[in-house]
C-alpha cells in the first residue's frame, strides 16, 4: 500500500529502464500501478513500457517545455491528497532529465518527496569504467557550440575527478576530438555505447585513440553513449605548483633574503620548504 503522511499523498521519482526491460524494478511496477497519476517526460514514449507492466494508471505530459505550468497543478494535486509518480523517458529523472522543479516545489512545500530507484547510465558507465570511482563529476551535456564546448572543457582540464559527460551520437566524434586536444590525446577515457542493450560496448583506451576509433568506424557513434574521462593526473598538478613556485621565489627573493622568500613562497603554494631550498638555494 502507498504511505500517506499528514493526509498528503506522496511524490515518487520513479527510474525506468536505459534499455533493457528487464531492469524495471518490481517495486516502480508496483508504485506505478498504485499512483493516481504518473507524470512522464512524454506520454507515447512511455506507453509501450506501460502497458508492456500492465500499468492502467491515468498519464500526463511533464516536460523541460510545461515544467513550470505543470509544477504547482501537480503540487496541489498531491497536497489535496493524491500520490504522484515521476518518470522520463528511461533512467533516472531529474539526471540530464526534467523533474527538478516538481521535486524543488515538493520539499518547499513539505510534501514528501520519495525515490523509487532504479537504472541510471552514469551510475551504469562509471561501475564498469574501470577508472577511478571513487569520486567522480557529472557533466551531463556538454555545450552544443563548438567555442563554448571548448571553453567548458578548458576549464575542466585540471579537475582530478573523474569526469563523466553524456554525449549525443551526432556530437560524439568532435567531442572525443576537443577532449583529445584539450586534456591531452594520453589521458585514458572510456566511451560506452548502448548500456544494456544488445549491442552493448565498451571501448577502453586513450583519447587519442577513441577519436581515431570513432572516427573509422561510424558503428561506434551509434546510439547512446556515456563518456568518461581519467581526472588529470596527481603530478601534472605538482609540477605545476613547482613551476609556480620558482616564478613566485624568483620575483621575492630579488626583495627579501632567500631564506624568507623561501618560507613565503611555501606558503603561497604549498610546496614543501626543503624542497624550495634543494632546488633554488642549496646549490
Ligand atoms: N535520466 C537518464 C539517466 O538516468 O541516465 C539520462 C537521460 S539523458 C536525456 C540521455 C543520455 O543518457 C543519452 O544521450 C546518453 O548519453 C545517456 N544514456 C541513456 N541511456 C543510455 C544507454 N543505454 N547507454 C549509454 N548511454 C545512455
Amino acid at each position: 500500500m502507498i504511505e500517506c503522511w499528514n493526509n498528503r499523498g506522496f511524490l515518487y521519482v520513479v527510474a525506468t529502464p536505459i534499455g533493457n526491460l528487464g531492469d524495471m524494478s518490481e517495486r516502480a511496477v508496483e508504485i506505478l500501478r498504485q499512483v493516481d497519476c504518473i507524470a512522464a517526460e512524454d506520454t507515447r514514449h512511455s506507453a509501450p513500457l506501460l502497458h508492456y507492466f500492465k500499468i492502467t494508471t491515468p498519464i500526463v505530459a511533464y516536460h523541460e517545455h510545461n515544467e513550470r505550468i505543470m509544477t504547482p497543478i501537480l503540487v496541489e494535486r498531491i497536497i489535496a491528497g493524491e500520490s504522484i509518480a515521476l518518470i522520463s523517458d528511461a533512467g533516472t529523472p531529474l539526471i540530464s532529465d526534467p523533474g527538478f522543479h516538481l521535486v524543488h516545489a515538493a520539499r518547499e512545500r513539505n510534501i514528501p518527496v520519495s525515490p523509487i530507484p532504479g537504472a541510471s547510465a552514469i551510475i551504469c558507465a562509471l561501475s564498469v569504467c574501470g577508472l577511478p570511482c571513487d569520486r567522480f563529476a557529472f557533466e551531463g551535456f556538454l555545450p552544443a557550440k563548438e567555442t563554448a564546448r571548448r571553453g567548458h572543457l578548458e576549464s575542466l582540464r585540471e579537475e582530478k575527478r573523474t569526469l563523466i559527460f553524456y554525449e549525443s551520437p551526432y556530437r560524439l566524434q568532435e567531442t572525443l576530438i576537443d577532449l583529445a586536444t584539450i586534456f591531452g590525446g594520453d589521458r585514458r577515457a572510456v566511451l560506452a555505447r548502448e548500456l544494456t542493450k544488445i549491442h552493448e560496448t565498451f571501448l577502453y583506451d586513450t583519447l587519442d585513440k577513441l577519436a581515431h576509433q570513432v572516427i573509422m568506424d561510424s558503428n561506434q557513434r551509434r546510439g547512446e553513449s556515456v563518456l568518461i574521462v581519467a581526472g588529470a593526473p596527481e603530478i601534472e598538478a605538482k609540477e605545476k605548483a613547482e613551476v609556480l613556485a620558482k616564478k613566485i621565489f624568483e620575483v621575492l627573493q630579488k626583495e627579501l633574503p632567500a631564506s624568507q622568500a623561501v618560507a613565503l613562497t611555501a606558503q603561497i603554494t604549498g610546496v614543501r620548504k626543503n624542497f624550495l631550498y634543494s632546488q633554488f638555494i642549496a646549490e
